[in-house]
């Protein structure tokens, strides 16, 4: 049997993420032992429902794993002071572990400079500019969670990233960028691609482990994959197939499979790893406060 004839290892995301929940919650545990409580503060601005209902299931999933997750709802038209004097106020609480800010604000509210006044400590999502500048000069950081569930889906096949030739389709600031700083730090070989980059699928044929994170359904073919590569497919796209509306990734999942070493599915696959990471982010927030 040659590596093309290989049915790939499916990174199993859900799984994955049920592991670090566990590991959270232990932690969490650990932590009231000792008299201190975790606390996820949360600003809500905007009348976005898919932001309610993110924020709905958040402190759901915090309670069960003993996560406090405190929802500060502003007005669906707070200014930028209102929710920037909310942010800092929070900055300044002794109580609060961890702060993230939904999107989308409101319009006329700057989001950059929102999320550059986080507390750089508290920033579970890593939106602060100052901790993916603290990742590139390999300070203490927290990161932001998708790029982190990225490289816990790699460390899972057992890939040894040193020296690994990597491309990253798609170089988004919440995305693309922070993988491609990550997988410098693990010392990998690393190509940054766009929607510019030319000969790209050239490119994409030579990757040892390949993470494509650009929304275009099906923009990974069979033929472009590296036979044994480890794909990590982080796009999220709507599709009508037979009438019905399906959820579906960048890769083309039943060609790349064929070829691919490892793949990760979409959806069960970076999606309830991200979510995972906000979590773990939180409770390294904690232990350090
Ligand atoms: P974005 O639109 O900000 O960036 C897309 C990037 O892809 C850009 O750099 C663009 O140049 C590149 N691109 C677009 N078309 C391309 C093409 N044909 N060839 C090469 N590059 C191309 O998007 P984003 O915020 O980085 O998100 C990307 C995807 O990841 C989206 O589908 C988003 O829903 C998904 N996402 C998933 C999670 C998760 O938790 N699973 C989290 C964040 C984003």
């Amino acid at each position: 049997m040659t590596m093309a004839d290989q049915k790939a290892c499916i990174i199993n995301g859900k799984e994955l993420a049920k592991q670090v929940k566990q590991d959270v919650a232990k932690r969490a545990a650990t932590l009231r032992e000792q008299g201190c409580a975790v606390r996820l503060d949360a600003v809500l601005a905007g009348d976005d429902s898919g932001a309610a209902m993110y924020a709905e299931n958040q402190k759901r999933t915090c309670e069960e794993l003993g996560i406090e997750y405190v929802l500060h709802r502003l007005d669906p038209d707070a200014t930028y002071e209102e929710v920037a004097g909310r942010v800092l106020l929070l900055n300044e609480d002794d109580d609060v572990n961890a702060i993230m800010v939904h999107l989308p604000l409101p319009e006329g509210v700057d989001t950059d400079r929102v999320q550059s006044l986080i507390d750089v400590d508290k920033d579970v999502e890593g939106v602060n500019p100052a901790n993916i500048g603290n990742v590139v000069y390999g300070r203490r950081s927290l990161v932001p969670c998708t790029a982190l569930a990225v490289m816990e889906m790699i460390e899972s096949t057992g890939v040894e990233l040193c020296g690994t030739r990597c491309v990253v389709v798609g170089a988004s600031n919440i995305v693309g960028k922070p993988v491609v700083v990550l997988l410098m730090s693990a010392k990998a070989t690393v190509i940054s691609t766009n929607i510019y980059t030319r000969d790209i699928e050239e490119l994409i044929r030579s990757a040892d482990v390949l993470i494509s994170a650009t929304g275009v359904a099906g923009l990974i073919k069979g033929n472009m994959v590296k036979p044994g590569a480890v794909v990590i497919d982080v796009g999220i796209a709507r599709i009508m197939e037979g009438g019905k509306s399906r959820t579906v990734g960048d890769v083309q999942f039943d060609e790349v499979a064929e070829v691919a070493g490892h793949l990760s599915p979409v959806p069960g696959g970076v999606g309830p790893m991200t979510v995972a990471m906000l979590l773990r982010n939180t409770i390294q927030a904690a232990e350090r406060t």
